[in-house]
């Protein structure tokens, strides 16, 4: 019917808004002390993505044994600015009686829904919204135990087999107990989605380990954990899931995760609080 109308254009167009203006991307990480979060923060900054800037951390008490720590850093690569902060939780799980340790997090993160709502509500909204919900958590299950949560902590403690059992055992647990993880089934968009997710399913929870050391191996500066077995090379994916975690994070799914963050569980939210009013 028409001829060439070049829409694909709008592509290029849509590419230089989104350089000029950068994204915002917000991680949080969930999980009792000493099980490595800090350090695999501090590995994922020091990993493959280039820095730019790092801005002071803030820290905000939410209650007598949870903090909330944040660190941004402005990440840039050919051009395009990826503002990325990761939230901390020290003291999240460390008390005797751990019922009520969700509620912190849990208005934290309606918290930050709560703000954008109001941003959005102003008569003169501006035209872009600081985002500072949350788009995906990372939580860390010890590397012993029987918790639930999708990423094994300090793998580095566990051989492969019992890596193999346990992920076994956690992936049952989640599905015994109704858990759902991200990517959701729900969610996916197409066949290509599907295949790419499936896999991605299939190897949760990752068993990650964290660094702050740098080791030398056959004469490259690798980022490592020096263990009885020799050096485990975070970034190896033959050694442990580090890379599969931050490539999910930051390369594959990134902008999935503020999609799902924006349309479902925010709308979700909105749409509750504007029928319901305040909370
Ligand atoms: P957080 O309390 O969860 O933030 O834990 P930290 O990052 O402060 O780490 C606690 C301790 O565990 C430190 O001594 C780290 O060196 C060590 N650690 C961190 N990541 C790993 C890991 O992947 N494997 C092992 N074996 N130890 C780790
Ligand atoms: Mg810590």
């Amino acid at each position: 019917l028409l001829g060439y109308v070049g829409i694909e254009a709008v592509l290029d167009q849509m590419r230089r808004k989104t350089m000029k203006a950068g994204f915002e991307f917000n991680i949080m990480v969930v999980g009792q002390s000493g099980l490595g979060k800090s350090t695999l923060v501090n590995t994922l900054f020091k990993s493959k993505v280039s820095r730019k800037s790092c801005t002071p951390s803030y820290e905000e008490k939410i209650s007598k044994t949870v903090r909330l720590q944040s660190v941004s850093h402005v990440i840039e690569e050919k051009g395009v600015q990826m503002k990325l902060t990761v939230i901390d939780t020290p003291g999240f799980g460390d008390q005797i009686n751990n019922n009520n340790c969700w509620e912190p997090i849990e208005r934290h993160v309606t918290e930050q829904y709560e703000t954008y709502l109001r941003e959005e509500q102003h008569v003169n909204r501006r035209r872009r919204i600081p985002d500072t919900r949350i788009h995906c958590c990372v939580y860390f299950l010890p590397a012993t135990g029987h918790c639930i949560v999708p990423v094994i902590a300090k793998a580095d403690t566990l051989t492969i087999e019992e890596r193999l059992e346990f992920k076994q055992r956690i992936r049952q647990d989640l599905l015994a107990n109704g858990i759902r993880v991200y990517p959701q089934k729900e969610h996916d968009e197409d066949a290509e989605d599907r295949a790419v997710n499936d896999r991605i399913r299939e190897s949760i929870p990752f068993a990650v380990v964290g660094t702050d050391k740098e080791h030398q191996v056959n004469g490259h500066k690798v980022l490592g954990r020096k263990t009885k077995w020799g050096i485990i090379e975070v970034e190896n994916v033959a050694h442990c899931e580090f890379a599969n975690l931050r490539d999910l994070l930051i390369r594959s799914h990134l902008q999935d995760l503020k999609d799902v963050t924006h349309h479902v569980h925010y709308e979700t939210y909105r749409v509750q609080r504007l029928t319901e009013g305040p909370p």
